[in-house]
């Protein structure tokens, strides 16, 4: 990775945005585990927020109370070696936060200025020791925007739905179901007034509709292991 024992490994920060189903969680756990950093997924956040929401019987479109409710609580990324553990005050919502209510939930409480904010000073905090892998919307252009390295991440949209289908083993109406939530959570994420999904202008657009996971890794990994040279 460097050849100078005497001066210490470059710990680079590594945003990796994209819209659902582009296959950006799989690319940024795999390349944290071959770099020895640390994979963070802001969405998750975002979904132990809006799981909070639900169980408080909030609306997801008071972002004043969103925002208190954000302060009043501890929203923790673990990482293990098994995967990445999601803590909401203490209580591991790992699982819980994917269900499709909380999927729902997190693209509307996503789209408050306010909300983004508390998000964004809490990520920067996370990650501003370098040595991380951050996913999301927008790491590239809001959390951090002088990262070492920047990836968009894209696909079609009907490969995008089938990926999530195939990865949630789902068929039939469930399927159409699915299909339907995604594009209305990319046309969200893509409109909003702030923070919108887009293309950072300094990053490096993938588009992995004809790849595979390791072709996508291996591309990755090669502007990784370029920056630490
Ligand atoms: O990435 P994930 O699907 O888990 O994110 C859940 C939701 O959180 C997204 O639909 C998006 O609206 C929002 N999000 C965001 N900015 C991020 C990460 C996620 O707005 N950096």
């Amino acid at each position: 990775m460097h050849d100078d024992p005497a001066k210490p490994a470059r710990r680079l920060i590594i945003a990796i945005d994209g819209p659902a189903g582009a296959g950006k969680s799989t690319i940024a756990s795999r390349l944290a585990r071959k770099l020895g950093y640390v994979n963070l997924e802001s969405g998750a956040m975002y979904r132990a927020l809006a799981l909070k929401a639900i169980e408080k019987d909030a609306s997801f479109d008071d972002e004043s109370a969103l925002v208190a409710m954000a302060q009043d609580s501890r929203i923790e990324l673990e990482p293990t070696i098994g995967g990445n553990r999601t803590l909401l005050d203490g209580r591991d919502v790992s699982a819980r936060i994917r269900e499709r209510d909380v999927t729902e939930a997190a693209s509307r409480v996503s789209v408050h200025p306010k909300v983004r904010a508390w998000m964004v000073s809490h990520q920067r905090a996370m990650g501003e020791g370098g040595g991380v892998v951050m996913e999301g919307r927008d790491i590239g252009t809001k959390v951090f925007p002088d990262a070492d390295l920047k990836i968009f991440l894209d696909a079609d949209p009907v490969v995008r739905e089938q990926r999530r289908m195939e990865q949630q083993k789902i068929k039939g109406e469930l399927a159409a179901n699915v299909a339907a939530d995604l594009r209305e959570r990319d046309r969200r994420d893509r409109t909003r007034a702030t923070s919108p999904l887009v293309a950072a202008a300094d990053a490096v657009v993938i588009d992995s509709t004809a790849m595979s996971e390791d072709e996508v890794l291996a591309r990755v990994e090669a502007l990784a292991q370029a920056k630490l040279r």
